[in-house]
């Protein structure tokens, strides 16, 4: 009686006008982000709170400078988003599609309002996410952590820091690719993810690259080939003997069909996706197609790591490593125990503001 007593009465949520409000966040970086020819300390993040009564959804949309969203693209999105027309949060769908038709693109901003939105609805009715879709918390999988690509002493020092985790994914594309594994391999034997981030450019060596990478105890590859390149990547996904997974070729629900036939499995994240709601579609449909699920995040707080973990017990596989990463997180969500992702039985998307 007294947890029921705590919900609140759900007439009253006809009432009251929903507010929004958002401020930007620089993430700072453990360790200094580095690609070929620049280097970053931080990734810039909007944080989003949607308020109803006397409750807060939180949100966030993180911003790595390669997807074209900052924190100024971001305020103009925000700037034409009027939430008070709305008086029930719960009614996600409705809200969210509004969200979605204010603009094209701003895939981020979109998803911090969605993130906002379903803590907000989960907190309302007193459930995380996960039990609202019916899912069990013991499903979720392992989660990956990623080691860069670097010089040897480096690449070991970060394979040993990560001891914890039951499995590592290995960037590779730079063209040392059996340096790197052969580092790692002389270090740990744990299985590996491998991320190739488009740089193989031959559907025939990338071919030969992957045979020997099974040979090394690899789970799958992701974007081995660039992400124009249908007909190579469909190829070499037919004679593969490991899956192939689909990131920088994938963006929103559409693409889903699009990646069938072409790749054996999807990268989802939040940030790519506009949010929750669209992931869950994706998800239904890549597994209504056959293809295998996989579920990333972008260096990100606990915020946005939390809401995604909510769908990963319907992952294979996952790489949420993002909250690690960043030495000034202001959220405490899901967990990584013992390797494992563990989700908590807080309302919403399973997070506290510290
Ligand atoms: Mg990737």
């Amino acid at each position: 009686m007294i947890y029921k007593a705590k919900l609140p009465n759900i007439n009253s949520f006809q009432t009251k006008a929903l507010n929004f409000s958002f401020y930007p966040y620089d993430l700072e970086l453990k360790h200094a982000f580095t690609l070929a020819n620049s280097s970053r300390k931080t990734t810039p993040a909007m944080l989003a709170e949607i308020e109803y009564e006397s409750f807060i959804g939180y949100g966030e949309a993180s911003m790595p400078p390669y997807l074209g969203e900052n924190q100024e693209t971001a305020s103009a999105f925000y700037s034409k988003v009027d939430l008070s027309q709305f008086n029930d949060p719960l009614l996600v769908d409705e809200i969210l599609d509004y969200i979605d038709g204010i603009d094209d693109g701003n895939h981020a901003a979109k998803a911090s309002i969605d993130i906002a939105l379903h803590d907000l609805a989960g907190k309302l009715r007193g459930q995380p996410w996960y039990k609202i879709w019916g899912l069990n918390p013991e499903n979720t999988p392992n989660t990956s952590f990623t080691i860069g690509i670097d010089q040897a002493d480096i690449v070991r020092q970060k394979v040993n820091e990560a001891s914890s985790f039951k499995i590592l994914k290995v960037k590779l594309g730079a063209g040392n690719d059996k340096e790197m594994i052969n580092t790692i391999r002389s270090i740990t034997d744990v299985p590996l993810y491998v991320d190739v981030n488009q740089g193989w450019k031959d559907k025939h060596q990338a071919l030969e690259m992957i045979h020997w990478l099974d040979e090394q105890g690899v789970v799958f590859v992701e974007q081995p080939m660039p992400k124009t390149d249908l007909e190579g990547m469909a190829w070499l996904t037919q004679n593969s003997p490991l899956p192939t997974v689909a990131d920088e070729a994938l963006q929103r629900l559409p693409d889903v069909s699009k990646a069938h036939q072409v790749y054996s499995g999807i990268n989802i994240k939040l940030m790519k996706c506009t949010g929750m709601r669209e992931a869950h579609k994706m998800i239904a449909l890549a597994k209504s197609l056959k293809m295998e699920i996989m579920i990333g995040c972008m260096t990100e707080t606990s915020c946005a790591v939390s809401a995604v973990a909510q769908l990963t017990p319907l992952a294979k596989w996952a790489d949420l490593d993002g909250n690690l990463l960043i030495s000034n997180d202001i959220f405490e969500g899901a967990k990584i125990i013992d390797g494992k992702i563990s989700l908590n039985d807080l309302p919403g998307i399973g997070i506290k503001k510290l």
